[in-house]
């Protein structure tokens, strides 16, 4: 299946990832030793400078919101080459790209087969939802200890957010706010190994929902947040987990359904649609 990568990048709004940096170091060592079994050869300006740095970071965000919207289909393939040609880098910064997505669960790497969209099955989807329910506890835990005033105004900042755009009615954008309120409370926890798992089982709650999910109600997520904002404000830890976990059971309910998944579009409808949203 071929995508035109260069469309898809113009269309998706691209946003800073938290985890970037620390990422790209984690995963350079690993293009290296691939690109090298390969025989390719790592072109060391290429690998640092700041500039290729960042043209990674925009595939990586960019491919990651394809995927959560469903523009690159679950299982469709995703080849090196094509990617660096989309995204003007070499074949070596696209695998970083891809690495970095297989890290958050986005995307499965296998032999023979290069990268693949991931395509989690409905018992993952419940054991993803079942672990958000652990890790998420206890970053409320740690959230409360580390309160002061400058998480209250991050966080209530965010809420804010979620709250404006959710009344101009625009689905993608509060999908993503709402993703992002659970991984900057990851972060917000102190915890960096936390809140990289956070980041890793939010991103694959999105794939779910977008597999098999029924229609997304953003107003409840967002008034779900604001009593759990609230609940932390007034540092009641127990009243805060219990209100995660039931807006976590909630999310589980809207993004794992009992229906078949909605039939798939053609490639033709899938570009339309993104060439009428950024031409409209
Ligand atoms: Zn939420």
């Amino acid at each position: 299946m071929q995508f035109n990568l260069k469309l898809i990048v113009k269309t998706f709004y691209f946003r800073y990832d938290f985890f970037s940096d620390c990422m790209r170091v984690f995963c350079r060592p690993f293009n290296r030793v691939i690109a090298m079994n390969k025989g390719e050869q790592v072109n060391q300006d290429e690998e640092g400078s700041s500039e290729t740095n960042e043209r990674v970071d925009t595939a990586f965000s960019a491919l990651r919101r394809a995927i959560l919207d469903r523009a690159l289909e679950p299982g469709a393939r995703l080849p090196a080459d094509s990617i660096g040609v989309g995204f003007g880098m070499s074949r070596t910064l696209a695998r970083e790209a891809l690495l970095r997505l297989e890290r958050i669960g986005l995307v499965e790497m296998r032999p023979k087969r290069g990268a693949i969209v991931a395509c989690p099955s409905i018992s993952e989807a419940y054991d993803i939802f079942d672990a958000r329910q652990v890790l998420e506890n206890r970053c409320i835990e740690h959230v409360i200890r580390r309160w002061n005033s400058e998480i209250e105004a991050q966080l209530e900042d965010h809420v804010k957010k979620e709250e404006t755009t959710a009344r101009f009615g625009d689905v993608g954008a509060s999908t993503h706010l709402a993703e992002d309120f659970h991984i900057k409370l990851g972060h917000l926890s102190g915890n960096q190994v936390l809140a990289k798992f956070i980041e890793e089982t939010v991103s694959r709650s999105s794939l779910i929902l977008a597999l098999y999910g029924g229609p997304h109600q953003t107003d409840c997520s967002v008034s779900e947040h604001r009593m759990i904002l609230n609940a932390l404000k007034s540092g009641d830890q127990s009243a805060a987990q219990n209100l995660m976990n039931g807006h976590i059971s909630a999310l589980q309910s809207r993004a794992v359904v009992d229906e078949p998944p909605a039939e798939k579009l053609r490639l033709e409808q899938i570009i339309g649609r993104y060439v009428t949203s950024s031409t409209g």
